[in-house]
């Protein structure tokens, strides 16, 4: 695609790779075929080509209105788009710069303003969140239908005693998923351990600074990912850590992006680097460990395994690419895993999605939920604590954190 991009942004970072992403593309379209924006709504500037086409125009200099805002805000970053795309196209990055400078430019409603800061404060304060997860749990019994299914029961995570082993991953906790659903970091570590693998945490735990990206508060989500990077460091220096983690695959895919999101900052910009290229998604480990001794399945192996439907989370299979790489696991272990149809596309949980685009994400809901439920499994497992809690509060079947299910 043809770009005239201003001088001075052509001299920032940001600028080059808007305009090699831009370049990339081919027009071709192909990309709107996987779009489930553009499969609800069938509007050409609700997919992947139309958002491109007008974060080059404001580029290129157009001044961006509410309407240019709110199609970017309909994008769930789910990524399938680059899954599909034949040109390899960078969109998820694309989005990232289109979405600052229209956010820049253009002011949001003031009910939207406060929508979104009222949610960055609920999720980043651990003590208010955790108070207001009570309450909602002890009162849950008498609330309704949909308002019960969204809140977890209270989790009392598996005993386990940690053994050192020489090789060590930095398990990061991450901000909501230890009040919400605390025995799934405790099966990771029981996991990684019956593969002679330690976990260390860091003492203090925070967002990963994917909340306040989603949230168009980025100065806040960089001065997280900066803040991460400090803590996180001198422990992998000091313990010769192998691999930075998390459990949830949304967290896990913002950690691969501080490369990207912190390129332009001389202070940070190579220790992010580092700290991207050493995450690796729980997945990862795990099946780099088994290919490396294959004896080890019997540690993990199940008699008389369930019926499993396994829903990969965007941020896994498109974000960070990783196809296929849970499911041939919980086979070898002994799970009866049926497919799903349409499993490339997304569930609607999608950060704080499901909370801003409520009527296309409850769609998008209904549509993996029905494609899940012709599986008939007795429990549907996947990657991300975000998708989880979304589908768990459109069904009665159990819905679990893969690692969970090993332990
Ligand atoms: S992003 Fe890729 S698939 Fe989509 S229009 Fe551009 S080149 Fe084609
Ligand atoms: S990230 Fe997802 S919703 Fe956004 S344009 Fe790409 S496919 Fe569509």
């Amino acid at each position: 695609m043809k770009t005239e991009l201003p001088e001075d942004f052509l001299e920032t970072h940001e600028g080059r790779a808007a305009n090699r992403i831009l370049r990339s593309c081919v027009h071709c379209g192909f990309c709107n075929a996987t779009c489930p924006t553009y499969q609800l709504l069938g509007d050409e500037l609700d997919g992947p080509r139309g958002r491109i086409y007008l974060i080059k125009q404001v580029l290129e200099g157009e001044t961006p209105g509410r309407k240019t805002q709110q199609h970017l805000d309909r994008c769930l970053t789910c990524r399938n788009c680059e899954s599909t795309c034949p040109s390899g196209v960078h969109y998820g990055e694309l989005l990232n710069i289109g979405r600052s400078i229209v956010n820049k430019k253009v002011k949001r409603p003031l009910k939207q303003r406060l929508l979104h800061l009222g949610l960055r404060k609920l999720f980043l304060s651990k003590a208010t969140f955790s108070t207001l997860l009570k309450a909602g749990q002890t009162l849950r019994p008498l609330l309704p239908g949909t308002l019960k299914k969204s809140i977890p029961q209270p989790q009392q995570p598996p005993a386990f005693i940690p053994r050192m082993h020489e090789h060590k991953v930095l398990l990061v906790a991450g901000c909501v998923q230890p009040a919400l659903q605390p025995a799934i970091d405790t099966a990771a570590k029981i996991v990684f351990d019956k593969l002679n693998i330690e976990c260390l945490e860091p003492t203090a735990t925070s967002c990963c600074g994917a909340l306040s990206h989603h949230l168009n508060a980025e100065e806040e989500a960089l001065a997280i990912m900066r803040a991460n990077i400090d803590r996180w460091l001198p422990l992998v220096e000091k313990h010769k850590i192998q691999a930075i983690t998390m459990t949830a695959s949304g967290c896990g895919v913002a950690i691969r992006d501080y490369a990207q999101l912190l390129a332009s900052d001389p202070g940070y910009a190579d220790r992010a680097k580092t700290v991207s290229e050493l995450y690796k998604d729980p997945a990862e480990i795990v099946s780099e460990a088994l290919r490396a001794d294959r004896s080890l399945y019997k540690q993990l192996k199940k008699d008389n395994a369930e019926t499993i439907a396994f829903h990969p989370p965007c941020t896994l299979q498109h974000g960070m690419q990783l196809k296929r790489v849970v499911e041939p696991i919980l086979e070898n272990c002994g799970f009866n895993l049926k497919s799903i149809k349409d499993s490339h596309l997304c569930c609607g949980s999608a950060g704080t999605y499901s909370i801003t685009q409520k009527t296309l994400s409850q769609q998008l809901l209904r549509n993996k939920l029905d494609n899940i439920g012709q599986a008939e499994p007795a429990i549907i497992a996947t990657a991300n604590i975000g998708c989880q809690l979304h589908l768990q509060s459109g069904t009665d079947t159990p819905v679990r954190h893969w690692l969970e299910l090993l332990c």
